[in-house]
Order: structure tokens, then sequence, then C-alpha cells
């Protein structure tokens, strides 16, 4: 009997091998820079028994296991060359109206997550892509535009229920497991088990407006200056992603697109010191409920490839950071992706920074911007292309290192980043390896970034 056959014999769900239908929908990484990475073989699970049956399979055979909840991983984490553990049909989303907890399987994506807390009119924090998973998020920490408010995903975590590495099912909270639970906050995806299920603290809806607003490229400096400034002093409630972009062949376009907790009126408001700087080309700024809010700020990328390198800061870049970014982006390769090249600076700070530092593993508690670079290509394209972009890339990241700290957004996965340690993890990163030593001592799961 083959290893495979012996596998196929153990579990309930089921096991693909390349070829068979499904295979590659269910292992492909959402990433293609790394498509030709495939493994030998992807076993979409039925439920915990099957992940504690497949862990030990794996450490019989020596074949790699990884886990895979949305395949989202910027630097394809969830993919191997051995067996790749499907969760996505762990999927149940479970609402407690009594007490508003929430608990979701842990391959659960955001659509379908958004879909049940929608019927209660219930939310915590959430990312605003379709496909995304929650293990992968909340695992990381997870950013959503309502955690200046609320804080992370993962602060609204009560409990996780994780299968370990010797096959042993565990639930950990603020009393039991406690090192684990802290980890599970904000040390990223894969380390310390396959979670099988998360129970968050859920909160009613609130009220809600939204802002759309898009300036010609030759006002890049005046909007994004004014806007650091607009977002230093705003309320909890306001949060946005200010960014420059450009596709080849196109002028840049500046853009906020953001959500606060408040009319548009005061929204308008908020906004008022940009739209006084230069005047917008567009400018959206409407009341709607927290639901056609997040249609609204759905995520929708072109897809191919991509790669993201990011930096953290806890104040308005200087001038000459935001010119440093503006000229990088005239000056970037080009790439047939319509997704293009640019940066954002994402807002942070509020609730999440209100959370002490070596409270849970996510270390990022005193940012106000997270400066997100990014570069994305058609895989098809010749390897020249592909090293021109990543160059490109580098060398934003590299020269913006004179206007923000060696910090990096663990979810925002960046397989170049030297120091990664030290950027993902700052303070939190020693603790880290103690708890992995103690519930994954023989590196069960491992990738090139693993703790
Ligand atoms: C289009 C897009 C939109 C995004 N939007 C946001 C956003 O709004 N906010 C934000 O903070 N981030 C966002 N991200 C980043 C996202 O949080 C990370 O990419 C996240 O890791 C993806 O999780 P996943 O389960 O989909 O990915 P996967 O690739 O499946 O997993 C990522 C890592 O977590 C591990 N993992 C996944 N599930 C589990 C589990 N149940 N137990 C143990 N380990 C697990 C995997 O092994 C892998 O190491 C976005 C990414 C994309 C591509």
């Amino acid at each position: 009997m083959t290893g495979w056959e012996r596998l196929r014999g153990l579990v309930d769900g089921r096991l693909r091998l390349p070829g068979d239908s499904g295979f590659d929908e269910a292992s492909r990484p959402f990433n293609e820079r790394f498509r030709d990475v495939r493994p030998a073989a992807v076993l979409s699970v039925a439920g915990s028994a099957d992940v504690s049956r497949a862990i030990g399979w794996s450490r019989d055979t020596g074949v790699p296991i990884v886990a895979r909840g949305g395949g989202h991983s910027y630097a394809g984490n969830s993919v191997n060359r051995g067996l790749v553990l499907d969760l996505r049909d762990i999927d149940g989303v479970h609402v407690d109206p009594s007490t508003a907890l929430v608990t979701v399987g842990g391959g659960a994506q955001m659509r379908k997550v958004y879909a049940v807390l929608r019927e209660h009119d219930l939310i915590f924090p959430l990312g605003n892509s379709d496909d995304v998973g929650i293990g992968g998020l909340v695992l990381g920490g997870g950013v959503s535009v309502v955690s200046r408010a609320m804080g992370l995903t993962c602060d609204s975590l009560v409990s996780t229920d994780v299968v370990l590495a010797d096959g042993s099912t565990v639930t950990c909270s603020e009393t039991e497991h406690t090192d684990l639970f802290w980890a599970c906050r904000g040390g990223g995806g894969g380390n310390f088990g396959v979670n099988t299920s998360f129970t968050f603290q859920a909160r009613p809806v609130p009220a809600t407006s939204t802002c759309l607003v898009l300036w010609d490229w030759p006002h890049a400096i005046d909007v994004l200056a004014t806007m650091q400034e607009v977002m230093r002093r705003a309320p909890n409630g306001f949060a946005a992603r200010i960014g420059v972009s450009r596709a080849a062949g196109e002028d840049g376009v500046v853009s906020v697109i953001g959500q606060h907790l408040g009319p548009a009126a005061e929204l308008r408001e908020l906004l008022a010191p940009a739209l006084a700087a230069a005047p917008a080309s567009r400018a959206d700024i409407a009341d709607r409920t927290y639901w056609e809010a997040a249609d609204y700020l759905h995520h929708t990328t072109a897809g191919g490839a991509f790669a993201v390198r990011t930096r953290c800061t806890p104040a308005p870049l200087a001038e000459d950071g935001l010119r440093t970014i503006v000229t990088a982006v005239d000056k970037w390769p080009g790439s047939a992706n319509p997704d293009g090249a640019g940066a954002a600076l994402f807002t942070w700070g509020g609730a999440i920074n209100d959370v002490p530092v070596s409270e849970t593993a996510f270390p990022h508690r005193d940012v106000l911007f997270l400066v997100s670079m990014d570069t994305s290509w058609q895989p098809d394209e010749p390897p020249e292309v592909v090293r021109e972009n990543l160059d490109w890339l580098t060398a934003l990241h590299r020269d913006m290192g004179e206007f923000a700290p060696d910090a990096s957004y663990v979810n925002f996965t960046d397989p170049d980043l030297d120091d990664w340690r030290a950027a993902y993890h700052g303070p939190n990163a020693a603790r880290l390896a103690e708890v992995k030593r103690h519930y994954d001592p023989d590196r069960v799961f491992s990738f090139s970034q693993a703790i």
C-alpha cells in the first residue's frame, strides 16, 4: 500500500493527487508568484479528527505538511511540496445571540463569516476580501477598516481550538494554555498547530459613512501631506487607505478610501483640509449602512503575481519620505498587470494602540500608518520584467528606511525581508520562540519564515 493509500484509508475527507479534479483549486496559492510550488497531494479535511490523523501520518512518513485556509498568503506559505491540508470545509459559523459570541470554523472565508454576521447585525473586525481565510487573518493580527475603533481581529478572539504537532487538540484562551493563546493573537499563521475553530466577541453594528476620493497625479504630495495631518488628528471612528498607484501607460492616481463610524456630514468635515488642498477628480462621500459600506469597500484585484513590502511609522512621514514614494511610482519599470504598482498608508493606531505590546503577540502597538509598498506582474512575463519589478520594490523599501522604521506586518508577508524576526515580531520574538519550542519541539510546522 502506498503512503497516500494509507492516508486515504485513515481520513473522512477527500485526498486529491495531481491530475485529480479540484486538485489545483484546493492547493493553488492566490499569489501566482508562487504558482510553480505544487504539493504532492491535498487533503480537504472533514474535521479536526482528519487534521490530527494527517499530522500523525506526516510524522510517520516524513512528508511535510502545511495548513491552507483561504490560500491568500502573500508569500505562498500555505503551499509546499508535500501534503497541503485544505481547511475550507471546516467553515461553520455559529452565533450565540445572547452573548454575541461567534464561533467560526478554522477554514472559513470572509464571504461566509460576513454573510452570517449580517443576519444578526453583529460585527467584529474582519478583512475586506471575500476569499481571505479567518485563520491566516486572525493568527497574524487582522486589520480592518474598523480597527482604530474596535482593535484587531485577534483582539476580539476569546478562544481557539488547536490541533498540535503531537496530534492532540487543546482549547486555548485567557485561562487555558495561555501562552499558546497569546501566540495565536498576532504571532502569524502556520507556526504552532492547526486551528480548527475560533470564538470571537462580536458587537452591534455602528452607523457609518464611507469615502472614495481621487485626485490627479500632480497633487500627490499635497494630498498625502494633508491627509497625514488629517489622520493624526482624526477620531478613532475614521480610518482610511491613502494610496498612490500607477498602471503601465497610465498617469498615477491618488486615492483616499475610508470609513467613518458617524454621519457623512462629519466625514466631509474631516476630509475638508484635503479637499481644499487640491481639487478632487472624484469625491463620493455618503452615509451607508455597515453592510452597504462593507460591500462598497470590498477589495478587488486583478490577481496575477505580486510582491508587497511594509514598514510602520508612529508619526507622519517627512515630506522627503512622501517625495521618495511619489518619485519611485513615477519611475516604476512597468508590467502587464493592471494592478500596477504603488504605495499606501493604512491608518492604524486608535484602539490598536490601546493594547500593551506584551499582551498579545502582535507587536505594532505604537503605529500611526502601515506603509505598504507593492508591485505586480503577470506570471507569464519574462524573467527580466519580474527582476526589474522586485528590484524596484527593494529599492523603495530600502530608501524608505530613512523615514520609517524596520517594522513589518506579518500578514503582509514579505519573503524578501532579511531581519524578519525583529521586523515582524519586535520585542515579542523571544517569547514566540519559547512557545514554539514548547508546542512544536520537532518543528513539524515549518516554512522559510517560521518561528
Ligand atoms: C486580496 C487580499 C486582501 C487582504 N485583506 C486584508 C485585510 O483587510 N486585513 C488584513 O489584516 N490582511 C489582509 N490580507 C492579508 C491576509 O490577512 C493574509 O494574507 C492572511 O495570512 C491570509 O489568510 P488565508 O487563510 O487566506 O491564507 P493562507 O495562505 O491559507 O494562510 C496563511 C498562513 O496561515 C496559516 N493558516 C491558515 N489557516 C490556518 C489555521 N486555521 N490554523 C493554522 N494556520 C493557518 C497557513 O499555513 C499560512 O502559513 C489580504 C490579503 C489579500 C491577498
